[in-house]
């Protein structure tokens, strides 16, 4: 995590600046290295590309990961049957068997090529929508190509670009002293971008957060939506202008039709959803005709019914991607346990790129602390875990939180000390009782629940 680790934590706040200022250094050198103006001139000439010219990109690139993945994948070599291989090797997808997260969570170097020696690979771990970490290897590249992604699919469609300073909101501890009067924010002036604190908004802060927005000069904004829209209800109850925003981008949680209006309402601005994952499993954003389209160079997507059949477009049911950006760490048909269905409607603006109804089923709920702050996503209590196979969080009170986890061998006291010291950090003084599990049980739809609030809100 860089600039976020625990030593991060004891430095004082100008110290915290130029920690994430170093950051942003180190990560600008890794973005705009060898290769990634040639990707972002790729990701913008497929944009033209006709349905026939996607078709034949995707079964060049398929047939391409298929075979390398049965021959040096160690996963895929030992679990695939031999009519499954010899199904791979026709490029046939439909016949290989879907693939859970648990694997991969278990060892996921079993997933990497081993005929590829990167050098310096970059592992993302991600709490995921479930709260079971999974650690994804990227290449320097598949990592320049992700930003260039971003850039063209994302902030251009909505208008903006990386190169203007940003607002984001994400599961970082900006802040880690859970009682500070601010800031919320620190600066990385090589990017010019706030990174600001998720876990101090409240009615009273909402005023630092828009000031911090007009000090940077900030355009636009992106990362959770929850905390924009938290953000936004703040500053409309306590009628804080508009700050000067082109746009935000929000990411990570369903944005809902009432969460885009009054965020367009407090920030003056238009608002654009990104459905994507820190796997880039999937890759959906919002043109400027505000349909969502699936990136077909990013991932084969499927939505399927119970029993495997595809849907049909308006239909909703599982989605299953198989990713074509990562071709260190191939992932095909791996079940994101998201819901959502396609659309029938092509769109106005003429991309040939299917196009999402709806993402349905990743809302989670929002935890709420002692002092009224809500808290978003519970993203990096079961971070860096490694003791942990699975966590949910369970709010019982204002200020009782239980947590139930799955533990691995050598689960012990630091372990759970450590959990209790993560969320104390976010939500201030509540209790917490960590319980150790055999399984954390599921909702009646089979659904995993990250976190289960028992208030009535
Ligand atoms: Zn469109």
């Amino acid at each position: 995590m860089g600039a976020f680790d625990p030593l991060y934590a004891i430095l004082p706040v100008w110290a915290q600046h130029a920690a994430v200022t170093a950051y942003g250094l180190y990560w600008r050198q890794l973005r705009f290295g060898p290769g990634y103006s040639q990707f972002v001139r790729e990701y913008e000439g497929r944009e033209k590309f006709s349905q026939e010219e996607w078709r034949e990109w995707q079964v060049k690139h398929l047939t391409k990961l298929l075979a390398s993945s049965v021959d040096y994948v160690p996963y895929y070599r030992e679990h695939w049957t031999e009519s499954q291989k010899r199904a791979a090797l026709n490029g046939d997808l439909s016949a290989l068997p879907l693939l859970e997260k648990d694997p991969i969570r278990a060892n996921p170097k079993a997933f990497l090529r081993d005929d590829m020696h990167p050098s310096r690979p970059q592992v993302f771990l991600t709490s995921g929508s479930t709260g079971t970490p999974i650690s994804s290897y990227f290449t320097i590249p598949e990592l320049r190509k992700s930003l260039a992604l971003r850039e063209i699919r994302s902030a251009r469609w909505a208008g903006v670009s990386f190169s203007m300073p940003r607002a984001t909101f994400s599961g970082r501890m900006v802040e880690p002293n859970p009682q500070s009067k601010g800031p919320y924010h620190r600066f990385n002036a090589v990017e010019r971008q706030v990174y600001f604190s998720a876990f101090h908004l409240k009615p009273n802060t909402a005023q630092q957060y828009v000031d911090a927005l007009h000090r940077h000069n900030i355009q636009w904004g992106t990362g959770y939506a929850v905390s924009f829209y938290l953000l936004a209800r703040f500053m409309l109850e306590r009628n804080i202008p508009a700050p000067n925003l082109r746009a935000i981008i929000t990411t990570s949680e369903k944005l809902t039709p009432e969460m885009r209006t009054i965020m367009e309402r407090a920030y003056g601005c238009r608002v654009y959803e990104e459905y994507s994952t820190v796997e880039n499993a999937i890759f959906a954003s919002e043109c400027e005709h505000g349909r969502l389209h699936v990136s077909p160079d990013v991932a084969i997507v499927e939505i399927l019914r119970p029993d495997g059949s595809p849907c049909i477009p308006e239909e909703a049911g599982e989605v299953v991607v198989t990713s074509l950006m990562r071709e260190y760490q191939p992932l095909i048909r791996f079940r994101l346990g998201d819901v959502a269905m396609w659309d029938s409607e092509p769109c106005p603006c003429g991309r040939q790129m299917p196009v999402l109804k709806e993402v349905i089923g990743r809302i989670e709920d929002v935890v709420i602390g002692p002092d009224g702050r809500q808290m978003v996503r519970f993203h990096g209590i079961f971070v860096n875990q490694p003791h942990v196979c699975e966590g949910q969080i369970i709010q019982e009170a204002l200020d009782r939180i239980h947590v139930k986890v799955v533990p691995t061998d050598g689960f012990s006291t630091d372990d759970t000390n450590d959990i209790v010291h993560r969320i104390q950090q976010r939500l201030g003084d509540v209790r917490v009782v960590v319980e150790p599990v055999a399984e954390i049980p599921r909702t009646n739809a089979g659904k995993f629940q990250a976190v289960v609030s028992h208030l009535n809100k």
